[in-house]
């Protein structure tokens, strides 16, 4: 990706911060002037963002680094404002290996989690809103584990290109086949980014855009593994077609 920030290398991957992650970090800055915030408290909202996406860097290094144990290596890791993604060189067929691999994103973010949960003393009450509104040293970790909590669960929705769309291909193409468990999962992914739009349109426009990021992921998914097959059934064609002449 073009105009990234090179920040070194993982187990030889590279890890890039796009320029748009400026300004994120630029908004976060602009917010808490407007709200009249001291240097101290802008810091601190400025490291809160950057400890979330270095969860979000052990990520996609969990994806990575099974893929790795597969033979199958990761060009680099790219930090965009919305997440992370992985460049793998190549998605395995194997369902197993897939599902493993997608599974050991979010399963860094459990450890995470399940590492605070162990370590905070619990909470007296339930947090309200005053809680999440802004970030103190004594919340800190708190509100770490809640983003860690939410990764899982928004990776969770069995939708491409979330993690759960793999692990739901991935199960389902264990009895259909990855071509037909493709299909199946890119319009589940597409119902559910209408059902998203729809709600979103009366509640929270977020979920507009969550939902036209699924419906896109969920075309672009199935129309390349279609293509793939459409390719293959064409190259072995051709090969019928070679053997035929030679005969
Ligand atoms: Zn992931």
């Amino acid at each position: 990706m073009k105009w990234s920030l090179n920040l070194g290398r993982v187990a030889g991957i590279k890890i890039l911060v796009h320029w748009t992650f400026l300004i994120l970090i630029g908004w976060i800055v602009f917010s808490e002037m407007q709200r009249g915030s001291d240097l101290a408290a802008t810091l601190l909202s400025v490291a809160f963002v950057v400890t979330i996406f270095l969860c979000v860097v052990l990520h996609e290094l969990g994806h990575a680094l099974t893929a790795k144990r597969y033979g199958v290596s990761t060009k680099m890791i790219t930090l965009l404002p919305i997440g992370g993604v992985a460049s793998l060189e190549r998605i395995p067929e194997n369902p197993k290996q897939e599902l493993m691999i997608a599974i050991a994103g979010p399963a860094v973010n459990v450890v995470i989690a399940l590492a605070l949960w162990l370590i905070l003393p619990p909470l007296r009450e339930l947090p309200d809103e005053a809680f999440f509104s802004r970030i103190t040293p004594a919340n800190f970790l708190y509100l770490l584990f809640f983003v860690n909590m939410m990764l899982v669960l928004f990776n969770a929705i069995p939708a491409f290109p979330m993690d759960g769309g793999r692990v739901l291909r991935a199960l389902l193409a264990f009895k259909l086949g990855r071509v037909r468990a493709t299909q199946i999962a890119a319009n589940m992914g597409q119902m559910l980014a209408i059902f998203f739009m729809f709600i979103g349109f009366f509640y929270n426009p977020f979920l507009i855009l969550i939902g036209i990021f699924v419906f896109f992921g969920a075309w672009s998914e199935n129309m390349v593994v279609q293509h793939l097959d459409f390719l293959r059934g064409h190259l072995v064609r051709e090969g019928m077609m070679t053997n035929f002449v030679t005969l």
